[in-house]
């Protein structure tokens, strides 16, 4: 146990507050630390549960924008809840110890203490890795190496990636890799009116070669769930990008020959501020739903999603293609995707 500090970041007390909460049901550690205005910020991991190495395994990441507050809020309001359920839930123990759940909801609190999407550096960790984009992104924000005054700023070419970056592709290559099937989640608010689901690439407007297990995936949550919120694509269809860590994890464990699968959830901040211009004028009003009655629908709105994540990959074995069906589910998902 580290002794408890206080962070000029509200989320990382909370981060403190729920380890406590956890008890025995969790284990932390501290990935890396970053520097900034005099304090030494942690990057946070924590495993709920006690399943090994050879179990399936979901990492739910958040705040890798300093200022979309409310993912890295999203991924501790399950926490919580699951932290509580735990003190009296037989089922859900035993479940835990059929998967890995790992949770790094605070990927960059010097931008979220400077009120920034980039790290302290001026970085957008999510342009940050050694990713071109094959096809034209759009100016500025598909990613530039103008300068940090200017959002979405990848680095300096040939440089190496920032902390908060390498902290996070180690963690996904020594915990999710070796694991039979994993998958992240990473919780993200600012982009669009719709609630939105996207999986690789940004790159490039190419299927990826897992195209029929997202496919399976997608039809597993619209037939479990009719009513859910999400619109579910591949993020090129939307914008592409440089640099994008998911891309760059996804294709190293391709090359592995391993079956992970990263997801991006981008919560639409656009509708928050079509309901209530005043965000405007509030800086983080742009990429955090202000009222607390939003607040609190949005923070309700996403456990049913993440409970459902949760429950796909501890049952992978159940939903997942065969070598038979991989066939027509890429078929269908060429069609519905990548022909128009
Ligand atoms: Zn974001």
């Amino acid at each position: 146990m580290y002794p408890k500090i206080h962070f000029p970041v509200n989320e990382l007390n909370k981060i403190q507050q729920l380890i406590e909460l956890g008890g025995g049901n969790v284990q932390h550690e501290i990935l890396d630390t970053v520097e900034f205005r005099g304090y030494r910020l942690p990057l946070y991991l924590i495993k709920v549960g006690a399943a090994g190495p050879d179990k399936p395994a979901l990492a739910l990441t958040g705040g890798v924008h300093g200022l979309e507050k409310i993912g890295t809020q999203v991924i501790l309001a399950f926490m919580e809840s699951l932290l509580k359920q735990l003190t009296w839930d037989e089922g859900l123990k035993e479940e835990l110890n059929h998967l890995q759940l790992y949770f790094l909801p605070a990927l960059n609190p010097a931008g979220m203490m400077r009120k920034t999407r980039a790290n302290g550096n001026g970085i957008d960790l999510m342009r940050n890795a050694p990713v071109d984009a094959e096809a034209r992104v759009p100016p500025l924000l598909g990613g530039h190496r103008l300068t940090t005054r200017i959002p979405w700023y990848r680095g300096q070419k040939g440089q190496s990636m920032e902390k908060e970056a390498v902290a996070l592709c180690d963690f996904i290559r020594e915990r999710l890799f070796p694991a039979p099937f994993s998958m992240a989640l990473d919780c993200h608010s600012g982009f669009g009116f719709n609630d939105q689901i996207w999986f690789p690439y940004a790159y490039s407007k190419e299927p990826i070669f897992h195209l029929p297990e997202i496919f399976a995936l997608r039809n597993l949550l619209f037939e479990t769930y009719p009513n859910h919120v999400y619109t579910f694509e591949p993020q090129s269809r939307v914008y592409t990008s440089h640099g994008d860590l998911w891309d760059y994890l996804y294709m190293e464990a391709k090359t592995a020959n391993r079956l992970f699968l990263p997801i991006t959830m981008e919560m639409g901040s656009w509708l928050w501020i079509k309901k209530n211009p005043r965000q405007l004028i509030q800086l983080l009003g742009f990429f955090h739903p202000v009222l607390p009655h939003r607040l609190r629908r949005v923070l309700r709105r996403h456990l049913i999603f993440i409970d459902f994540l949760k429950n796909a990959v501890r049952s992978y074995g159940n939903w997942l293609p065969d070598k038979r069906q991989r066939k027509h589910y890429e078929l269908a998902a060429l069609s519905l995707w990548y022909e128009s």
